[in-house]
């Protein structure tokens, strides 16, 4: 097998990549198969940190919308993310990879508080650290939860997974002129307002000099392929 062209990488999986095609919560299959292709990235030698996103479940923005207060709302949605954490912690497990939560906001009954030097410890050994409830904060996202937690273990790379193959000048889905690039810079995808991450994510990576990776998680095989270096998707950098 090829070798990792990592050595520890932060895996940012979207809370809709859990629901498949029912849109809302966890789809067993669905979850099953990202599992095994988390565990075959993990088995090609790679320490991976995962932050797991939670608008399969509850979105923060969209609640306040309909008049919710923000910050009841968001709190909900990092509660949302804990549910996807232990979700994916068990799913791992079954195809045999140690893992550990650690979540921002307590919950010594479930999960392992986040402690930075702790979970740098548990991917040393080997355990694949599933990051819950986001920065613990309001008003932010699980994208910037992605690139906050991405530094704080010093990986070299935040791994976007979604369910685009990278990063397009418009819309793939309506538009079929629509280009893709292999590289963009990160001031670029702010400018053009390319949706990839959230800006503060983009901002943080950006002054971080963190390059982020976003590539298409539906097609089976691409997380390995992405930890091999193979150039699958956009390279934001
Ligand atoms: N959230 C938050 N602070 C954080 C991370 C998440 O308040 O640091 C809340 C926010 O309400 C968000 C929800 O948790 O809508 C779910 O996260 P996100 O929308 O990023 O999930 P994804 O889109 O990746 O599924």
């Amino acid at each position: 097998m090829k070798a990792p062209a990592y050595k520890r990488i932060l895996l940012k999986l979207s809370g809709e990549a859990l629901a498949g095609s029912q849109g809302l919560g966890i789809n067993n299959t669905v979850i099953k198969q990202i599992a095994q292709d988390v565990a075959e990235a993990f088995k090609a030698g790679v320490e991976i940190g995962i932050v797991i996103g939670g608008g399969n479940i509850y979105r923060g923005v969209a609640a306040s919308a309909e008049g919710m207060d923000r910050a009841s709302a968001d709190y909900m949605g990092m509660l949302a993310t804990c549910i996807n954490a232990l979700a994916l912690q068990d799913a791992l497990e079954k195809e045999n990879v140690p893992t550990r939560v650690q979540t921002a906001i307590e919950m010594a009954e479930i999960a392992e508080p986040y402690i930075r030097r702790r979970a740098i410890r548990h991917l040393e050994k080997g355990r694949i650290v599933i990051f819950g409830a986001g920065t613990g904060n309001p008003f932010f996202t699980t994208d910037t939860a992605a690139s906050l937690r991405a530094m704080e273990i010093s990986a070299e790379v935040i791994m976007k997974a979604t369910k685009v193959d990278g990063i397009y000048d418009k819309d793939p889905k309506k538009h079929t002129d629509a280009k893709k690039f292999d590289k963009i810079s990160y001031i670029d995808v702010l400018n053009k307002g390319l949706e990839v991450m959230d800006s503060t994510a983009i901002s943080l990576c950006m002054d971080n000099k963190l390059p982020i990776i976003t590539f298409d998680m539906t097609q089976r095989g691409n997380i390995l392929k992405a930890v091999q270096g193979e150039n699958i998707g956009t390279l934001v950098q």
